[in-house]
């Protein structure tokens, strides 16, 4: 594995940054869930508010229903009516007490408006509600049942913000007689919702069904009896009853998540709108240090891994480079002699595998031992590194092998090459070198030269137990016997008598 990764260093960063985008997925993925949690819990936490101003309201409102009741029904019976004023007062309003401190008066008018029993006093105080909604509507409209008003100020308590609830009294023949009316303050509706915890940016409003304000927090004063029909929350929970949905407030701008809820028993409506702020404080700060550091983990893990790659490359370099120089002739810069015996085994075991003849040519520098004592070792060395470019310039293909097999003398290694192939390498070394023209003042040719011997693997006998390089030594020997300068192929002796000369 660790020779793997070196080998392909670039993996160790694809892994990291693999790795990267999976931690940062997740993360995200979570923060991005976690989000969606708190969001339902502030719908749920926004419902439940909803439900108990519901109950609670509902339960205030019935009970305030109750006394309406107690009264119709004492004003209808001749027997509590003809009772004397002081008895007959504890009968029709004994039941209101329970309503509450935010009761205003409990009264009865008649059918001109005009006050008959007044909760407060024996002596009904002196007033005409014929104008007011609480009165007209019941009168009109015979079957409305449980009326409530729009806020107003009252006229018998001090201009103090009410909502009135009356009930039409009718004759037995079914005209009408009057309406019981009870007043309840405003300032029971703020009680009821300023105890709510709503958050900095929280809202909360209590309307009726046509949009009337009757409690709204915070800023009552504002918009109490204001209507919010046309307004884009409201008129969006009328047309789509969503269970909540994200707005900016007609009221004060803010953006809020908004709940709203129908009452089921009393013609109210409450929307309970909490801000998109508040919701996500908490979050946004946890997911901002949560984010900080994965990216800054992600980060380090990137720099690691490129690091340990460069780290990795450098290496490779390294290796590269000192295999090669392992492999490498130093004065010639052609394969050495252990990369030569390394070729040869293979080039062997590939061309008996593969039926494919295999050629080797033996080449020395003729004389060079009296050249290196005519122009010095230095210059014999430059001669080496000469001969060596020549032969390397004069074989072509890419599977071809050129080493220097040690002191003067080179081995051409042609895989897949019969011996008359290797005949015309042998003549482009001879040519090669004769170009290059170094004198050679010893030499009776007065230049450097070269002879060779040749010798292909399938050009001689089965039964010889000879190896290439052998053959081809001989074949170079007869080379030189016979005057140097010139190229010798090695055959079997039925092929050739040339090598019978070598005894
Ligand atoms: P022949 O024609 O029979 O091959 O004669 P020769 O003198 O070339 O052969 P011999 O084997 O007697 O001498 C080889 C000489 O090559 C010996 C040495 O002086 C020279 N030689 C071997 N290796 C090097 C080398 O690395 N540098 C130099 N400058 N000379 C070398
Ligand atoms: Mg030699
Ligand atoms: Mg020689």
């Amino acid at each position: 594995m660790r020779h793997f990764l070196a080998k392909h260093p670039h993996l160790i960063f694809g892994a990291a940054v693999a790795l990267a985008v999976i931690i940062l997925g997740v993360v995200g993925t979570n923060l991005f869930q976690e989000r969606d949690d708190v969001l339902e819990h502030a719908t749920e936490n926004a419902e439940n508010i909803a439900l108990v101003v519901e109950r609670d309201a509902t339960r205030n409102l019935q009970l305030l229903d109750l006394s309406l009741q107690a009264v119709i029904d004492g004003v209808k019976d001749p027997g509590v009516m003809r009772l004397p004023a002081q008895y007959r007062q504890q009968i029709l309003f004994d039941r209101s007490a329970s309503a509450g401190r935010y009761l205003g008066a409990l009264l009865y008018v008649d059918a001109h408006g005009d006050i008959v029993f007044d909760s407060k006093s024996e002596f009904p105080r002196s007033g005409n509600f014929a104008d007011r909604p609480w009165f007209t509507e019941p009168r009109e409209h015979p079957n409305v049942g449980l009326y409530i008003s729009p806020p107003y100020r009252s006229r018998l308590r001090d201009q103090q913000a009410s909502i009135a609830v009356s009930r039409r009294v009718s004759h037995p023949d079914g005209s009408f007689a009057g309406v019981v009316v009870a007043a309840i303050e405003l300032d029971y509706f703020h009680h009821l919702l300023s105890g709510l915890q709503l958050g900095a940016q929280g809202s909360i409003a209590l309307m009726q069904l046509n949009g009337t304000v009757v409690m709204r927090l915070p800023d009552s004063q504002k918009w109490v009896g204001k209507s919010l029909k046309g307004t884009e929350n409201y008129e969006r929970y009328r047309r789509l009853h969503e269970r909540s949905f994200f707005g900016r407030a007609a009221l004060d701008g803010a953006e809020r998540i908004y709940v709203y809820r129908q009452f089921k028993e009393v013609p109210f409506l409450i929307s309970v709108g909490l801000g998109v702020g508040d919701i996500y404080l908490k979050w946004k700060e946890r997911a901002q240090r949560v984010a900080f550091l994965t990216v800054l983990l992600a980060m380090s893990l990137l720099m690691a891994a490129w690091m340990l790659t460069q780290e990795f490359k450098y290496r490779l370099a390294v290796e590269k480079n000192l295999s090669l120089l392992a492999r490498m002739d130093g004065l010639t810069g052609l394969n050495n002699r252990r990369t030569l015996d390394e070729s040869y085994e293979r080039e062997l075991l590939r061309a008996q595998r593969t039926k494919s003849p295999l050629s080797l040519l033996f080449v020395d520098i003729d004389h060079f031992k009296t050249y290196n004592d005519t122009y010095g070792h230095q210059a014999g060395d430059k001669a080496l590194a000469a001969v060596a470019m020549a032969i390397a310039a004069s074989i072509k293909r890419p599977q071809d092998i050129a080493a220097r097999f040690g002191g003067e003398e080179f081995v051409v290694m042609l895989p897949d090459t019969k011996l008359s192939g290797a005949e015309e390498v042998a003549d482009r070394i001879q040519n090669a070198v004769h170009v290059l023209g170094m004198e050679h003042r010893d030499s009776e040719f007065g230049v450097v030269t070269v002879s060779i011997g040749y010798a292909c693997s399938t050009s001689f006998d089965r039964t010889e137990q000879k190896g290439l390089i052998e053959a081809s030594d001989h074949a170079l020997y007869q080379a030189k016997v016979n005057g140097r300068n010139q190229s010798r192929a090695y055959r079997t002796p039925e092929v050739s008598t040339e090598v019978s000369e070598k005894a």
